[in-house]
């Protein structure tokens, strides 16, 4: 089943809702902030089509990987490579490489930075368009769902 994770308008908490066609409030377990709301058919069959809390169509995919844990891991492998000459370095690097490939998408809502994963149609959704972003984040652009092409 699809999971949906909103960023909390208040105080930027992480939100976990499941699509339910019953659920209309999603509230937010640290402040209590409630936010509305509403997912489409395809939503509640896992496809993702329309977003739950903006109503916008427009989305991209990045790899779910938490960049906290990225940094703390390159800074000890930096640490011990001293100790190493550089052999944890490579390693990290290496196993970067593997992992990579491994890690799932998690794909993100332009607008309000909803989060979704499990989604069924995820092949037709494009990486992140710093372009895209620029435009829906400043000038409120609506793409209705059409990635920008040069
Ligand atoms: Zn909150
Ligand atoms: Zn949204």
């Amino acid at each position: 089943m699809m999971e949906v994770t909103l960023t909390c308008d208040k105080c930027r908490s992480a939100v976990s809702v499941y699509p339910d066609n019953q659920a209309s409030i999603a509230k937010c377990s640290v402040c209590e902030h409630e936010h509305e709301v509403q997912f489409t058919e395809k939503v509640l069959k896992g496809e993702l089509d329309c977003c739950p809390k903006c109503d916008r169509k427009d989305f991209y995919k990045q790899k779910d990987f938490n960049r906290k844990i990225g940094v703390t891991l390159f800074v000890i492998a930096a640490i011990l490579s001293i100790w190493t000459y550089g052999i944890t370095l490579v390693l990290l690097w290496l196993a970067d490489l593997v992992l990579y490939n491994k890690i799932p998408d998690v794909v993100s809502c332009y607008k309000c930075e909803t989060l979704f994963r499990k989604i069924k149609n995820l092949q037709n959704i494009e990486g992140f368009n710093h372009e895209m972003n620029d435009r829906i984040i400043y000038s409120n652009q609506d793409f209705e769902g059409k990635t920008l092409s040069h």
